[in-house]
């Protein structure tokens, strides 16, 4: 139980703003704002904000003798009133919090550094990426290719064990507010009401990591051979890890995952190392564009090269042109589209390959890029279990504006950016069987809903 603090790397935070020293020789609680990462084990913020409140303390190692809570508040509203406000009440000297590097939490965070006291310090810890986005490049990164050897290279420093969470050393003295979580999940609902509720991912850490390397169905422990072999076939969804809903809402770590793969390695070597590539370069590389690339989601944000080649084709015919509407109902022509379309609003996550064959298609069917990354961003940011991710705004980015990728032979409307069109699908899966796939999806769906209705209506007559 020694409180063996400054286990997290200097490399791993970064100071947002350095307080003043306090005239109170009480430096006050720690607190920890978790927004990105929402899980307690495998947490490089919270062991830094246990380590920092440990240091804080006692200025030297020393051992703990208690074990006492952290106490959670949740709060309701704008991050930048809650938070300075929490801080000033419960007079903290030092806020620590986890990174991400899309605009609003950038300008949120900013905005908090402007509003809370002169003494406070605010740490923000990347607990998202294996390797710090800072310290695995300074600038924009080209390609997989440009990132992939300088992430490598930090590799034996960060891809290590996580040492285990130390217990606060000091008692928290404040209230613990109770929560009101079905308030709080009927607001949801009646936000989200527009997008039907995916009921096959389990939340939370327990199951993700089960989704990970449980015994029953777990990605390591059972389905990584097909990793190989069916990552690319949108009938087999389980050939992927099905992970992304976990790493993106931060309830299972990166690192955690890069770390049991690495140690089932001689099972499966090409798996492993194709799996690697996903979650620590390509997802990384997401993350350092969206953070050195203020428009990463807009043309403007694209290669001089991408940028020339969609504009001297803007103008090209299209033989169909949807809206919005029209593409958010699947009504196009092409019902492989369409039933990527519905597998994305029904089941909550589109298959990785589809995804790209569908923003594409996007491109093709809208007056220009703009427009086409508009759409693609918006539908999927709504309808993906793993949207509002740097992922997906690259996914767009790379589909539609060539980032990331290289040019091709030019041609109608796309001009240099890769296409992909129905029969080039057609060659590689099963097509139609997937479109009965995404039918069948959409029709339980119905019938879940019908049911559910009929069940209220019985509820009121009973009542
Ligand atoms: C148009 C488009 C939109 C996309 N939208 C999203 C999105 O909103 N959220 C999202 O997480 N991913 C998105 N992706 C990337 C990718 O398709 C998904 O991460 C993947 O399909 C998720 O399923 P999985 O976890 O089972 O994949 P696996 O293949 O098992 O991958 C494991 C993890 O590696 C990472 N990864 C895999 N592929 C990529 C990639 N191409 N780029 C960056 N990281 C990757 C993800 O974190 C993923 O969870 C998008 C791709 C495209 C082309």
């Amino acid at each position: 139980m020694a409180a063996n603090y400054a286990s997290v790397q200097p490399g791993r935070f970064r100071v947002l703003k350095q307080g003043a020293k306090p005239v109170d020789p009480n430096p006050g609680p720690v607190v920890y704002w978790m927004f990105r990462d929402q899980r307690v084990k495998d947490n490089w913020a919270l062991i830094h904000a246990v380590e920092e409140a440990t240091r804080l303390v006692f200025p030297s190692p020393w051992p703990s003798i208690y074990t006492y809570q952290i106490p959670f508040f949740l709060f309701r509203g704008e991050a930048e009133e809650t938070i300075p406000k929490f801080v000033r009440e419960c007079g903290a000297s030092l806020l620590v919090t986890d990174f991400s590097p899309l605009r609003e939490v950038q300008k949120c965070k900013e905005e908090i550094c402007k509003r809370v006291s002169d003494c406070v310090t605010i740490h923000e810890v990347d607990a998202h990426n294996v390797v710090p986005i800072w310290a695995a490049s300074e600038k924009l990164e080209y390609s997989a290719r440009t990132i992939r050897s300088k992430i490598n290279k930090w590799l034996p420093e960060y891809l290590i064990e996580f040492p285990t969470l130390q217990p606060p050393i000091a008692k928290w003295v404040g209230t613990s507010p109770s929560i009101d979580w079905d308030g709080l999940i009927d607001e949801v609902l009646r936000k989200g009401a527009e997008v039907p509720e995916v009921d096959w991912c389990e939340p939370g850490e327990k199951a993700a990591v089960e989704v990970l390397m449980g015994s029953k169905s777990g990605f390591l422990t059972k389905r990584l051979k097909g990793y190989s072999s069916d990552r690319n076939n949108p009938l087999k969804p389980r050939g992927l890890s099905g992970l992304s809903p976990y790493l993106h809402f931060g309830q299972i770590s990166a690192q955690r995952c890069a770390l049991e793969a690495r140690s089932v390695r001689k099972l499966s070597p090409l798996a492993v190392d194709a799996f690697l590539e996903e979650l620590i370069v390509r997802r990384e590389l997401a993350d350092n564009y969206c953070f050195y690339q203020p428009h990463y989601d807009s043309l403007l944000g694209a290669w001089e090269w991408a940028r020339k080649t969609l504009m001297d084709h803007a103008s090209d015919k299209r033989e169909h042109i949807y809206t919005r509407e029209q593409m958010e109902k699947a009504q196009t022509a092409d019902p492989l589209w369409n039933a990527s379309q519905l597998e994305m609003v029904h089941y909550g996550k589109m298959h990785g390959f589809m995804r790209m064959y569908w923003a594409k298609k996007i491109l093709e069917w809208t007056k220009g890029p703009e427009e086409a990354l508009e759409i693609s961003i918006y539908l999927n940011n709504k309808y993906e279990i793993d949207g509002r991710d740097p992922n997906g705004y690259v996914g767009c980015m790379w589909s539609i504006c060539g980032v990331h990728d290289q040019g091709w032979k030019e041609r109608p409307i796309f001009g240099k950016i890769r296409y992909m069109n129905y029969a080039g699908c057609k060659r590689k899966f099963d097509v139609d069987g997937y479109i009965s796939y995404a039918k069948r999806l959409g029709d339980i769906k119905k019938r879940k809903a019908e049911s559910l209705i009929l069940s209220k209506k019985a509820k009121e007559l009973c009542s």
